[in-house]
C-alpha cells in the first residue's frame, strides 16, 4: 500500500511476523543512484531479533505452585566428542551456555534445577547410552527440558531460522527405536536403526515444512526390532508436554522477538523415551549467516535463557500437575 504526498510517501508492509522498532527489519537511506533523490532499502529477515539488554524482569513468585516440589531437568545437547552443529556458533557450547542460564534462573525462583552436564563432556562416549543416561536423571522430577541449536540443509542456510519446540506427539508413534528401558546404564549398547535421529537435530523437513515427506516406514524391518513397551501414562505425559512446548515457545519469542518456526512434534529420542513431561528446545539456527551470530550474542543469550526459564515457570505455575 502506497499513499502519495507532495513532500512524502507513506508505504506500508503487511509482514508473516511481527515487527517492532529495532527487530524484524532493518530500514537505511542512501544517497540515490542518480540526481539528488535518497534511496530507502528496507531489509526484512527472520533474524533480525531484540539483542538490546534484557531489562531487569524481577523475581518469579510462584503462587498455585508454592506448595509443591519443583524439580527439572536442564539438558545441554550434545558435549565432548560430539559438538551437535558446528558453522557460524558450536552447538555443544552455545546449548551449555543456555542451560547454565536457564538453569539459574529457575533456581532463583525455588525450583531445584539439574544438568544432564555441567561442562564439556558427555554422558558416555557412545550416544545412545549417553542419551539414556540423560533421561535416567528426569525420574521423580516435574519436567525435562533438552536445548540445542539447528543445522539447516545446505539449501536452506539462508532461509531457515527461528526457534522450533518439539514434544513427542501420536502421531509420531511409529516404531523407530528399540526401546533403552531394559540397557543398563553402564552397559554399552549398539547403535541400530535410524541413529542420526539420536542427536536431537534433524537435517530434513518436519512436519510443518514445505517438502516434509514422512519417514518410509517400510525402509526397514519392523520385526527386527523389539517392540517398545508404553512408557508412563503416555497420553497424559503427551498432552503436558505439548502445553510446556507452547509456555516455552511463548515466552521465548515474547522475549527474542524471534521468528516462530512453531511448536511441533518429532520421534526425538530424548523427549520420547522419557518419564515426564518432556521438550527440545531448538534456539534457532546456526546455519543461518544471521541468526548464527545472534546466537553468539550475550544479549540474545540472555533473552533466549530467560524466555526458557518463563515459559517452564509458567507451565508449573499453571499447568504442572505434581504434588
Ligand atoms: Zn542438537
Amino acid at each position: 500500500v502506497q499513499e502519495q504526498y507532495p513532500d512524502k510517501a507513506q508505504i506500508i508492509f503487511f509482514t508473516p511476523q511481527g515487527v517492532g522498532p529495532g527487530w524484524g527489519y532493518r530500514a537505511q537511506v542512501f544517497p540515490a543512484l542518480e540526481g539528488d533523490g535518497s534511496r530507502l532499502v528496507i531489509d526484512l529477515s527472520c533474524a533480525f531479533v531484540n539483542t538490546s539488554p534484557l531489562p531487569d524482569p524481577g523475581s518469579f513468585t510462584f503462587v498455585k505452585g508454592s506448595g509443591k516440589k519443583l524439580a527439572a531437568v536442564i539438558d545441554p545437547g550434545h558435549g565432548g566428542s560430539d559438538p551437535g552443529a558446528t558453522a557460524v556458533v558450536v552447538e555443544k557450547a552455545v546449548s551449555l551456555e543456555v542451560s547454565k542460564r536457564v538453569a539459574n534462573y529457575l533456581q532463583a525462583a525455588g525450583v531445584q534445577t539439574t544438568l544432564t552436564r555441567q561442562d564439556d563432556s558427555a554422558l558416555s562416549a557412545e550416544k545412545r547410552s549417553d542419551l539414556t543416561q540423560r533421561v535416567a536423571l528426569a525420574e521423580g522430577k516435574g519436567l525435562y527440558v533438552s536445548i540445542h541449536a539447528n543445522a539447516a540443509p545446505a539449501s536452506k542456510i539462508n532461509s531457515w531460522c527461528g526457534p522450533e519446540v518439539y514434544y513427542y506427539g501420536p502421531e509420531n508413534a511409529r516404531v523407530l527405536y528399540p526401546v533403552p528401558s531394559s540397557v543398563a546404564l553402564s552397559q554399552p549398547v549398539t547403535p541400530t536403526v535410524a541413529d542420526y535421529d539420536l542427536t536431537g537435530d534433524m537435517l530434513r523437513p518436519t512436519s510443518g515444512d514445505p517438502g516434509y515427506t514422512p519417514p518410509d516406514e517400510n525402509s526397514f524391518q519392523p520385526s527386527s526390532l523389539p517392540t517398545p513397551t508404553p512408557q508412563m501414562d503416555s497420553a497424559r505425559r503427551m498432552e503436558l508436554s505439548r502445553t510446556l512446548a507452547s509456555r516455552v515457545m511463548s515466552y521465548l519469542l515474547g522475549s527474542t522477538a524471534a521468528f516462530n518456526r512453531g511448536v511441533r512434534s518429532a520421534d526425538y529420542y530424548v523427549v520420547r523415551y522419557n518419564t515426564v513431561p518432556a521438550i527440545l528446545v531448538e534456539m534457532g539456527y546456526a546455519t543461518h549467516p544471521l541468526e548464527g551470530l545472534n546466537l553468539r550474542d550475550d544479549n540474545y543469550l540472555t533473552r533466549i535463557s530467560y524466555g526458557i526459564a518463563r515459559g517452564i515457570l509458567e507451565y508449573l505455575e499453571n499447568d504442572y500437575p505434581g504434588g
